[in-house]
């Protein structure tokens, strides 16, 4: 039977896509339905029918999976955000660990077993950093998060996963737009001048940083707009606007400036303080991204005599928390406020035997190549999209004893271990780490030889 727009169907769940979404059959035919749990029967309405798959709303669950769990937060069957609300942590981890080693056999073609998932003791308000999307309707603030593929914002001011200190900090600018006069960006027209607002907090030191990212270059009272963010946020260290004048879906501009307080926050990882400025990455989770600079370590296996070459370093984190292992420590980033923030890290931390370059990660590999400096064991954590593919030249000509790959995307790494494989380097061992628990989202390190 062919499907068609508005049926319903009867459908087992048996699956989940990397985002997410629920996969069942009908005769043999994909539909993709979110909200859903592998082992849920459910009755689907379809809503969209394509040549390859179809897309369907769950209409009843026939029968619930044995791992299905009643959703905590008000909220999640609209927002974008937990797509593991709804299933029990333990199936949660299982599935994350699966796609992993899945990515790994399927993508990879590697034949390498992905070692036990190391699972958060705290699956909420573990975020330290939040970036609302905002609105402002007849005077009033409406903040929260997309909906799954759109830009239609669900109000959510107390979300799971932020810190609790991030509903005051919204209650701080809810208060300022009224007062102000504040009106929000619109995308269709490109006038208006809020338009996200972004919150950061350092875990270990309880600093806070609150940022208007604004269609515009300064922003109206904002004495007002501090004093009722330190009223309410008593860690505030920090109050900055993001200035972001184009047309498009990237949040943040180049630009900031400070308006009250420091340029940035600091935090502790491992020992360690690390300052953070509002356009450098950090990972979100702390207590899991300690787990995963410790197996990082663990897969570096430095000693003393050694080069370590950290790329896509970000503030210098790795790299940093390793350096004492190491003779010699050179990070390399893009963005060159991260790289300002790691060159200040190193001295805070007592560290005379590093440096950093504020550049292209391939490019300044292949300079490094080329003045003759031998790495013996190279970090890589690229963003998303995996690394570049004239990275591993290189890096292979660099004849490392070790590379230790850091991702969040299982799919980009097996990619790229791939590669590495067909070049003589072999995929050790892989651990996932579930930096982002409720979420689709998994992070993976590898050891390649
Ligand atoms: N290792 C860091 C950062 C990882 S995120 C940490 O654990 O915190 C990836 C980093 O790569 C980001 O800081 C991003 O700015 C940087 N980046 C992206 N493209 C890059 C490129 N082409 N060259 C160098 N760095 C890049």
């Amino acid at each position: 039977m062919k499907l068609s727009k508005n049926d319903d169907i009867k459908l087992n769940i048996d699956a989940l896509t990397s985002e997410g979404s629920g996969i069942g059959r009908f005769d043999g035919f994909a539909v993709f339905v979110r909200g859903v749990v592998p082992g849920d029967e459910i009755v689907a309405h379809i809503i969209k029918c394509s040549k390859n798959y179809a897309i369907g709303i769950v209409k009843d669950i026939i029968k619930p999976s044995k791992f299905r769990v009643e959703s905590d937060c008000p909220v999640s069957s609209k927002c974008g955000g937990c797509s593991f609300r709804n299933v029990s942590y333990e199936e949660e981890l299982r599935y994350k660990k699966d796609r992993v080693q899945d990515a790994l056999e399927r993508i990879g073609k590697l034949d390498v077993k992905v070692e036990e998932i190391l699972g958060a003791d705290n699956c909420s308000h573990y975020r330290n950093k939040a970036q609302y999307p905002v609105s402002i309707c007849d005077g009033e603030l409406f903040a929260g998060f997309y909906a799954y593929k759109s830009h239609r914002i669900i109000c959510n001011d107390d979300c799971a996963l932020q810190p609790k200190e991030f509903k005051d900090g919204l209650e701080a600018f809810k208060i300022w737009t009224e007062k102000a006069d504040v009106t929000s960006y619109d995308e269709n027209t490109g006038k208006g001048l809020l338009r996200h607002i972004y919150f950061r907090k350092g875990f270990a030191t309880g600093d806070i940083m609150a940022c208007a990212v604004i269609n515009g270059n300064s922003i109206p009272e904002s004495e007002l707009l501090v004093s009722l963010l330190r009223e309410k946020l008593a860690g505030l260290k920090s109050v900055v606007i993001n200035i972001n004048r184009e047309n498009s879906n990237v949040i943040l501009g180049k630009e900031c400036k400070t308006v009250w307080g420091d340029d940035y926050i600091s935090d502790k990882l491992l020992g360690k303080t690390f300052v953070i400025s509002p356009n450098s990455f950090y990972q979100v989770n702390h207590d899991q991204c300690e787990k995963l600079y410790t197996k990082a370590r663990e897969y570096a296996n430095l000693s003393k005599d050694e080069t370590l070459l950290d790329l896509y370093c970000g503030v210098g984190t790795i790299g940093l928390t390793m350096a004492e292992d190491v003779k010699r420590l050179i990070g390399v980033e893009i963005i060159s406020q991260a790289v300002e923030n790691a060159k200040i890290n190193a001295k805070l931390n007592n560290t005379d035997n590093a440096e950093f370059i504020c550049a292209d990660a391939p490019t300044a590999a292949k300079k490094l190549e080329k003045e003759g400096i031998k790495a013996d064991v190279i970090i890589l954590d690229p963003p998303r999209k995996g690394c570049d593919g004239s990275l591993f030249d290189t890096v292979c000509q660099m004849n490392p004893k070790r590379i230790v790959y850091v991702s969040c995307d299982s799919s980009t790494l097996a990619r790229d271990l791939k590669i590495l494989d067909e070049k003589g380097y072999k995929t050790k061992k892989v651990c996932a780490v579930d930096m982002f628990p409720r979420t689709p989202h998994v992070e993976a390190v590898a050891l390649i030889e």
